[in-house]
């Protein structure tokens, strides 16, 4: 190459890039769809009567590698039942400071209760609130179901909801008081 064509030659990458097809991503403003199976952040799933489906066993917190997930089961009973089993996930928490997102404890939920969606916006800032609750994981409120607490649909045991046979909340079907989280009846609020 002639002496004198050296400085321009180190041009050479930058005249050919701006003839290629641009790469950047206008992310926030356009987001772009991820592939179907992405793991993302979780849900906690209910049954189609909404019931919860998590029964509190904590295998899921056993199976992470990375310590992120604290769960405390507690028992159902006839007055306050959150899934149709004997437990349910009373307190349940992802710590978004040290998920990986490997998916490792969707695969130990023997119930699915627990699945990964494909939202990837993560990022905040202060710690507690990457700290997600119960409340932030569960899955909202579809057609024909009714928030939990409440009863079993009539006549059906815990195994007719794994068998699919329970397809949305009885007919009249009330939510109950929830006390074990400070919930009262309205009558004792009344009172009080
Ligand atoms: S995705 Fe992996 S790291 Fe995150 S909570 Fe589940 S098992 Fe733990
Ligand atoms: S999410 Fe699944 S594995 Fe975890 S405590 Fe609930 S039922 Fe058990």
């Amino acid at each position: 190459m002639p002496e004198f064509l050296g400085p321009v030659s180190g041009f050479g990458v930058t005249f050919g890039a701006m003839f290629k097809k641009r790469l950047t991503e206008q992310y926030p403003e356009e987001k772009k769809p991820t592939a179907p199976r992405f793991h993302g952040r979780h849900q906690l799933n209910r049954h189609p009567d909404g019931l919860e489906k998590c029964v509190g066993c904590e295998l899921c917190a056993w199976a992470c590698p990375a310590d992120a997930i604290y769960v405390e089961g507690a028992d159902n009973t006839d007055e306050e039942r959150y899934s149709p089993g004997e437990r349910y996930g009373a307190v349940y928490q992802i710590n978004y400071l040290r998920c990986i997102l490997c998916g490792l404890c969707v695969e130990a939920c023997p119930t699915r209760a627990l699945t990964m969606t494909n939202e990837y916006e993560l990022a905040d800032r202060t710690r507690e609130s990457l700290i997600y609750t119960k409340e932030e994981l569960l899955a909202g409120l579809e057609d024909g179901m009714v928030g939990a607490p409440h009863a079993m649909y009539p006549g059906t045991d815990e195994q007719d909801y794994y068998k699919g046979l329970v397809t949305e909340a009885a007919p009249g079907t009330q939510r109950q008081v929830a006390r074990s989280q400070g919930e009262k009846p309205e009558e004792e609020e009344v009172g009080a």
